[in-house]
C-alpha cells in the first residue's frame, strides 16, 4: 500500500493574498530572526491581522533546529492555543515548524518518537500553513522533518504523513531577494532531491514526473536566479521546481547523497543543500557500478537531452551536468573546496561513517554500500580524485 499526499498548493505572484481566505482565530508564526528583519514575518502578521486572526511570532529558529528550540517554540504554542500554524522560511523554520505542531497536538511524545507508522491524531487543535523563503529544501510539500541532537552531532530524520502542511503558499516575492549563496544551496537541495527521487528504490508512477520536471527546472532556471536575482521569471520557476520536486521526492524518497549530506552536515555544518549536491555526482557514479538493471539514469539523462546511449554512459553524462552545475553556481565539488580539513575528516571518519549508514535515505539507494564503501566515497569526495570501487 502506497500513498501520495500534497497540501494545497496556492502559487504565482501575490499568493500571499490567499491568507484572507483563511478562517480561524490564531496564527502562530514560526520562523528565524533573518527572516523576521527582512520583514516577511511582518508582512505575514499583518495579512493575518487582516484576515482577522490574533496573531504570535516565533522567531527563534536557528538553522539545523534543536529538539530544544522545537521543545521552546511548542511550550509558547499551548499559551497561544493557535488554529493555524504558520511556517514561514527555509527548511530549518519548517521543519520545526511541523515538529512543534506535533507537540503541541500530542504534548505526551517524544521529538524523537515523532514516526511514520503511530497515528499521530494532529488537526485537532490546528492546521498547518507554510510559506518558503527559499526555493530548495520542499519542505512545504513535505511530512518529513529534520532536526539536530545537539548533544550527539547527529541529524535527526523524521516524519509523519499527518504532518503534511494543509496549504503552501509559493509567493516569488519572499525569494526575490534571496542572496546569491543560498540561492545556489538551496536550488542544487531541489535538483538532488528530484534526482534521487527519480532514482531511488521507492520511485512510483505518481512521483516520476515531478521529479523529472523538477530536474529540468532548475538545470534551465537555477543558474539564471543565480546570476541575476531581479530575474522575476527564474525566481519563480525555481520557486515552484522546489516544491514540485519536495512532492516528488516526498512521495518517494531522496537517497545516499543525503545520507551522506546529512551526516556531514550533523559534523561540519556545512549548509544542507550544500552538503547534500556535493555528493550527488559521486553517489550516481557508485550507484552505477551497482547491480546492471538496478539504476535508471537514462531515462532521465533522455528527458534532460543529454545523448547517450548505455545506463553507466547516463550516469556519467548526468554526474557530469551536475557538476557543470556546480561550477556554474561557483559551489564547491569537493570537500576539500568547503574547506575541512583532511585531518579533521580522518578524526570524524568513523562518526561519519555510522551516521550515513544508518540515516534513512541511504537505505533507498539503489545501492546500498557497505561502511567501507561509505568511508571510501567521503575520501572520493574529499578531493575528487578518483577510487576504485
Ligand atoms: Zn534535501
Amino acid at each position: 500500500m502506497w500513498f501520495f499526499s500534497s497540501p494545497a498548493i496556492v502559487f504565482g505572484e501575490e499568493s500571499l493574498s490567499y491568507v484572507e481566505r483563511l478562517a480561524g482565530k490564531r496564527a502562530f508564526i514560526v520562523t528565524d530572526a533573518v527572516v523576521a528583519k527582512l520583514g516577511h514575518a511582518a508582512r505575514v502578521q499583518a495579512a493575518l491581522q487582516a484576515a482577522g486572526l490574533e496573531v504570535q511570532v516565533f522567531d527563534g529558529v536557528e538553522p539545523d533546529p534543536s529538539i530544544e528550540t522545537v521543545r521552546q517554540g511548542a511550550g509558547l504554542m499551548m499559551q497561544f492555543q493557535p488554529d493555524w500554524i504558520v511556517g514561514l522560511g527555509g527548511g530549518s523554520s519548517l521543519d520545526a515548524a511541523k515538529a512543534m505542531w506535533v507537540l503541541y497536538e500530542r504534548p505526551d511524545i517524544d521529538p524523537e518518537g515523532i514516526n511514520p507508522i503511530e497515528t499521530m491524531g494532529l488537526r485537532c487543535k490546528a492546521r498547518f500553513l507554510a510559506i518558503p523563503t527559499t526555493s530548495g529544501t520542499g519542505s512545504e510539500a513535505t511530512w518529513a522533518m529534520v532536526l539536530t541532537n545537539v548533544g550527539e552531532r547527529r541529524k535527526l530524520g523524521l516524519g509523519c504523513r499527518e504532518a503534511m502542511p494543509d496549504v503552501a503558499i509559493l509567493d516569488p516575492s519572499f525569494v526575490m531577494t534571496l542572496p546569491q549563496r543560498v540561492t545556489a544551496d538551496t536550488g542544487m537541495d531541489a535538483l538532488t532531491h528530484a534526482i534521487e527521487g527519480y532514482t531511488c528504490q521507492w520511485h512510483n508512477d505518481f512521483s516520476d514526473g515531478l521529479c523529472l520536471k523538477a530536474a529540468q527546472l532548475v538545470f534551465e532556471h537555477l543558474p539564471r536566479a543565480y546570476q541575476n536575482g531581479d530575474d522575476l521569471e527564474a525566481r519563480i520557476k525555481m520557486h515552484n521546481a522546489a516544491t514540485i520536486a519536495g512532492l516528488g521526492f516526498g512521495n518517494a524518497m531522496a537517497s545516499l547523497a543525503h545520507g551522506m549530506g546529512h551526516a556531514l552536515g550533523g559534523v561540519f555544518h556545512v549548509p544542507h543543500g550544500r552538503g547534500v549536491s556535493l555528493f550527488l555526482p559521486y553517489t550516481i557514479e557508485f550507484c552505477a557500478l551497482g547491480e546492471p538493471g538496478s539504476t535508471r539514469y537514462s531515462d532521465m539523462a533522455h528527458f534532460l537531452n543529454l545523448p547517450c546511449s548505455t545506463e553507466p554512459e547516463a550516469a556519467a553524462k548526468l554526474a557530469a551536468a551536475v557538476r557543470q552545475l556546480q561550477l556554474a553556481l561557483d559551489q564547491p565539488r569537493t570537500l576539500a573546496a568547503c574547506g575541512i580539513a583532511r585531518q579533521d575528516l580522518e578524526r570524524e571518519m568513523d562518526l561519519l561513517v555510522l551516521n550515513a549508514s544508518n540515516d534513512n535515505q541511504t537505505v533507498t539507494s539503489t545501492r546500498i554500500p557497505n561502511d567501507e564503501e561509505i568511508r571510501r566515497l567521503f575520501e572520493y569526495a574529499f578531493d575528487g580524485k578518483s577510487i576504485d570501487f
